[in-house]
This record gives C-alpha cells, sequence and structure tokens, in this order.
C-alpha cells in the first residue's frame, strides 16, 4: 500500500522545496517529476532534435534511464548513469521542456514511470498533473499557487544559489510562456484537481507554508483514519 501527497501548481511555486523538507518532516519519499520530463528535453537536446522532430523525441524515450539517488543528502538525478542535476536546470532545457513534456508519448511513458516509482512506498510527488492523472486516487492533494511576479523573484534566487546567471525578465517571461503552455495543454492541462486543497504561498514564507501544507496533510489523514 502506498500513502500518495500530490503537490501541484505553476512552474516556481515553490513545490520542489516544499517537498523536499515535508517530505523530510514527515519520512515521506520525495519525487520531482519535473525532472523526469527535463531529463528527456535533455536528452533531445543532446542529439540535436528540434521541437519539429517529435518521432525522434519519443524513440529516444526507449533509450533513457532516469534515476533518482540521494548522496551525501543531496538529491541527485542520473540520466544513463550521468549525474545530470545541474545540466537540467539550464535556461536551454527550461525553454524547450514545456513543449516536450505536452508530447502525448511522453506524458504517459513518464506517468508510468512516476507510478512505477512510487509503488508500495510513501510519497510526496511534485507536479503539474499528479492530483488529476498520474494519481487521481491520492491521498492527500495540494495546489501551490503565487503569482508569476512572486515565481520569478524566487526562481532568480534559486539560481543563484545554483551559480546559473539569469535576469529578472527573462526569467518572468519564461514562467509566463510556460504557465501558458501548461494550462492550454492538449494533454494533460495544468489545472487544480476537484478535491485538492488551494495554498496561495505569495506571501507565506518557506516555513509557513511548510507548516501549512504538514496541517493539511495531518488533517486529510485524521479524516480518513
Ligand atoms: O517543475 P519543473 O519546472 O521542473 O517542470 C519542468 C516542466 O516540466 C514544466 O514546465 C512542465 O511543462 C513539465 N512538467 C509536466 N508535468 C509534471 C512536471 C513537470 O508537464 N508533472
Amino acid at each position: 500500500m502506498s500513502f500518495i501527497v500530490a503537490i501541484d501548481g505553476p512552474a516556481g511555486a515553490g513545490k520542489g522545496t516544499i517537498t523536499k523538507l515535508v517530505g523530510e518532516k514527515l519520512g515521506l519519499i520525495n519525487i520531482d517529476t519535473g525532472a523526469t520530463y527535463r531529463c528527456v528535453t535533455l536528452a533531445a537536446i543532446e542529439k540535436g532534435y528540434t521541437l519539429k522532430e517529435e518521432d525522434k523525441i519519443v524513440k529516444l524515450l526507449d533509450e533513457l534511464k532516469i534515476e533518482f539517488k540521494k548522496e551525501n543528502n543531496k538529491e541527485q538525478v542520473f540520466l544513463n548513469d550521468v549525474d545530470v542535476t545541474n545540466k537540467i536546470r539550464t535556461q536551454e532545457v527550461n525553454n524547450m521542456v514545456s513543449q516536450i513534456s505536452h508530447i502525448p508519448e511522453v506524458r504517459n511513458n513518464m506517468a508510468n514511470f512516476q507510478r512505477k516509482i512510487a509503488e508500495g512506498k510513501n510519497v510526496i510527488m511534485e507536479g503539474r498533473d499528479i492530483g488529476t492523472n498520474v494519481f487521481p486516487n491520492a491521498d492527500v492533494k495540494i495546489y501551490l499557487d503565487a503569482t508569476p511576479e512572486e515565481r520569478a523573484k524566487r526562481r532568480i534566487l534559486q539560481n543563484e544559489e545554483k551559480g546559473i546567471q539569469s535576469t529578472y525578465e527573462e526569467i518572468l517571461e519564461n514562467i509566463k510562456f510556460r504557465d501558458y503552455n501548461d494550462k492550454t495543454s492538449k494533454t494533460a492541462p495544468l489545472k487544480q484537481a476537484e478535491d485538492a486543497i488551494y495554498l496561495d504561498s505569495t506571501n507565506l514564507n518557506i516555513n509557513q507554508v511548510v507548516e501549512k501544507v504538514i496541517k493539511i496533510i495531518e488533517q486529510v489523514t485524521k479524516l480518513h483514519t
């Protein structure tokens, strides 16, 4: 039996940071589904494929081995045995990931992979369609939101910590572009599941959001036991 907490929401809403911290506090395995789409995108870039070459990108799926590992308390992402933790966060990947993630075969393949890695485990999984598509029966569903401007500010800080150069304007534009793509996607539009709890983090700091998420998980769990 698995216990699944699904955290969905737009790019830069703080899902990554929050799921990591909540996962640590509650002993849930943290799965970053965005990283799986980023791996497919990186692989396509490394092969030199363009967005028009969907058939080639789809064929590539069979050659990909994606793994999450925790080393020295750091979450790391491996693609075909190579550590790509930082490489999947570059602007080049950001610019293509949204379109690639909406190729139906890519989505199906990744959703199956995400279900497989969660099997039999207690997980907190963040993404766009976890509560609506990957785990429609998740035990707890939260939709984490914030304004695009606030999300752009947060992403800049995150990038600075990782030593990635970026400007506010380019990040904001990318966030708005990805929001548009994610929300208008035919294959898996970003939307709040009917039974998800909406949490606006615009004016909250990380600790406040973590506390709220833990409270929600505890309340929902109590209701079901
Ligand atoms: O969360 P992150 O920004 O790393 O996700 C990268 C991209 O992957 C998103 O912009 C979105 O297009 C896509 N994605 C998705 N479904 C998920 C997670 C991410 O389509 N479950």
